[in-house]
């Protein structure tokens, strides 16, 4: 498999390139973002043929059409060293909670940081250092976070060979558990850097540090924010999971169908989503939910993307999903245009820095919303839908789910549809976003015991201004 750029790359850059070099570099040259340069379509008879197998198998299928540049048997070790019942709590890795008829939750959260980003980050952590020693390579990982990527970018690179990680995130905006989980790791290869700034601003000095490509290729920077393939690619795994266990697999004229509802920020998460469908899995409706931040749920109302300043970003009580631009979208809009990377580039490139968003064309936009084309619904949720959520699910059945979560319930119940199981993404355990849980119940939720007492620990960090000079100068200092 080959991967292409959404902005088409210079022509002088045609240079194909394969996984394992994508694997490394983050944003393509031109700005872009990397796709593969086709989908591989799962026919019904290879996608029964999955149903049962262990995540881990699963995982290595799915992978493996899209990665032909490490030995199968390395990719298949891989795959079984991350996704294991140790790292994940269940030997299903993600397990299917049923609260409802047709209602179900699938838990993504139960890795190291209590986040579904351990899903994708615990197989980056492994592919980098099985890759670098491939290579006799090293490589400094530069990140933005607004937490949950940062402590699961750290949680898997910690201790890694030939690894460094400079995570930045924004002083003061992350919930105290968060806060705890990233500073009080110790380890010589991670480093904390607090920017005075919102989560915008630490995204911008990642993008302008990467777009320096003397300083990038020097410094052998890399990343692991969500625009990364690999990422993305390891988060298709749950949808078809997720898929197999909320159907039954009796045989029938058409599959079964489902929908999947999504709490989204930077739109990762829910591209897999994307990526899965245009495979082939039968998914009716993806349902995207954001919170008070609603760029995403404005565009699929209306074809509009309209980006938001730092000052018009809200901080929210689901603070993982408080962007205002949401860095992988441009994967989505490529391939909802055909493919176009002109009118992609065009877009994402020169309207949108002159006019701080675009409005696609009714025709451009109508498949999105679609069944028969991408099949996208939306909605979005605030403080005190949050807080009514939160209280039913554990009212009515017993759950207690974390904020960013019932940002998803909420607005999956919006969409439910006789007949098609729907599938709530759970992103997060509720220990993470406590201050919230005590407003809408009146109960401390309890960390796994590995984790009780982190607030405590002895911390590490950096405070710098946003200033992506002053973040370079840093990292030459540290990244030998
Ligand atoms: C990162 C995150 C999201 C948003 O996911 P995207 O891939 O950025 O859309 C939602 N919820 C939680 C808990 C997260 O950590």
């Amino acid at each position: 498999m080959k991967y292409i750029s959404t902005r088409g790359l210079p022509s002088q850059d045609r240079t194909p390139r394969g996984f394992s070099d994508i694997l490394l570099e983050g944003l393509a040259p031109d700005g872009g973002l990397y796709l593969p340069a086709s989908y591989p379509r799962i026919d019904a008879a290879t996608l029964a043929s999955w149903r049962g197998l262990p995540y881990a198998e699963l995982a290595f299928r799915i992978l493996s059409l899209y990665i032909d540049d490490i030995p199968a048997a390395d990719l298949k070790r891989l795959c079984e060293a991350t996704y294991t019942e140790q790292t994940f709590g269940t030997p299903q890795i993600t397990p299917l909670k049923r609260l409802d008829d047709g209602l179900y939750l699938e838990a993504l959260s139960n890795g190291p940081t209590l986040a579904f980003k351990d899903m994708a980050m615990q197989l980056l952590g492994n592919l980098f250092e099985y890759e670098l020693a491939r290579r006799g390579e090293e490589l400094n990982i530069l990140g933005a976070t607004s937490g949950d990527t940062g402590s699961a970018a750290e949680y898997a690179m910690r201790g890694k060979q030939g690894v460094r990680v400079f995570m930045l995130s924004p002083q003061g905006r992350m919930s105290p558990f968060q806060q705890a989980q990233m500073f009080s790791l110790q380890d010589a290869n991670i480093h904390n850097i607090a920017i005075e700034g919102v989560f915008d601003d630490c995204q911008d000095i990642v993008k302008a540090v990467s777009n320096d490509l003397e300083f990038k290729r020097r410094h052998r920077i890399g990343t692991v924010n969500s625009i990364n393939w690999a990422r993305l690619l390891a988060q298709v795994v749950y949808y078809f999971a997720g898929y197999f266990q909320a159907t039954s697999g009796r045989v029938q004229a058409t599959p079964e169908r489902v929908s999947f509802a999504v709490p989204s920020g930077n739109f990762g998460n829910i591209c897999a989503g994307h990526v899965a469908r245009s495979m082939g899995l039968p998914i009716e409706r993806l349902v995207l939910a954001t919170n008070e931040n609603n760029v995403l749920d404005e565009f699929f109302r209306t074809g509009t993307y309209r980006v938001r300043s730092s000052a018009e970003t809200h901080e929210t009580s689901s603070p993982s999903m408080d962007i205002s631009k949401a860095s992988n979208f441009e994967r989505f809009v490529f391939d909802l245009l055909g493919r176009d990377a002109e009118r992609t580039r065009e877009l994402f490139g020169a309207t949108l820095a002159r006019e701080g968003g675009f409005t696609l064309a009714s025709d451009e936009f109508a498949p999105a919303t679609r069944v028969d084309g991408f099949g996208f619904a939306s909605g979005s949720s605030t403080h005190a839908d949050r807080l009514a959520t939160i209280r039913e699910a554990w009212n009515r059945w017993h759950t207690m789910v974390d904020t960013h979560t019932a940002d998803g319930l909420k607005v999956a119940r919006e969409h439910l549809q006789p007949g098609v199981p729907m599938i709530v993404l759970e992103t997060a355990l509720p220990a993470k976003f406590a201050a919230t849980i005590v407003e809408a119940l009146g109960l401390q939720p309890e960390p796994p015991p590995a984790l009780r007492g982190i607030e405590t620990l002895p911390r590490r960090s950096t405070l710098m201004a946003a200033d992506a000079e002053a973040v370079k100068q840093y990292i030459e200092v540290h990244c030998r």
